[in-house]
């Protein structure tokens, strides 16, 4: 298992773009101007990417302002963004 779990609601995104500025490794906006999360696999609405390398997805986490981008680390289940 991964070390961490980074969730992203992909359909709440409005694409203010603060997760690519922050963390290019694992954002990227995309066509329709919303943010893809690279390798990322898709269950609905939500996109999954495990990992054990955060680069900086806390602090994309924690800059996006409609906080739909949760950190989560899968040992203790905390999230590491709050
Ligand atoms: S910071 Fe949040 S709202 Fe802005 S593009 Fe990234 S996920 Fe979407």
């Amino acid at each position: 298992m991964a070390r961490y779990r980074i969730e992203y609601e992909r359909d709440a995104c409005i694409g203010a773009a603060v997760c690519e500025a922050l963390d290019p490794i694992h954002f990227k906006i995309v066509d329709d101007g919303k943010a893809d999360m690279l390798e990322a696999k898709q269950e609905g609405n939500l996109w999954i990417l495990e990992t054990d390398s955060l680069e900086m997805a806390v602090e994309a986490a924690q800059g996006c302002p409609v906080k739909i981008i949760k950190v989560i680390d899968t040992e203790t289940g905390k999230r590491l963004d709050e």
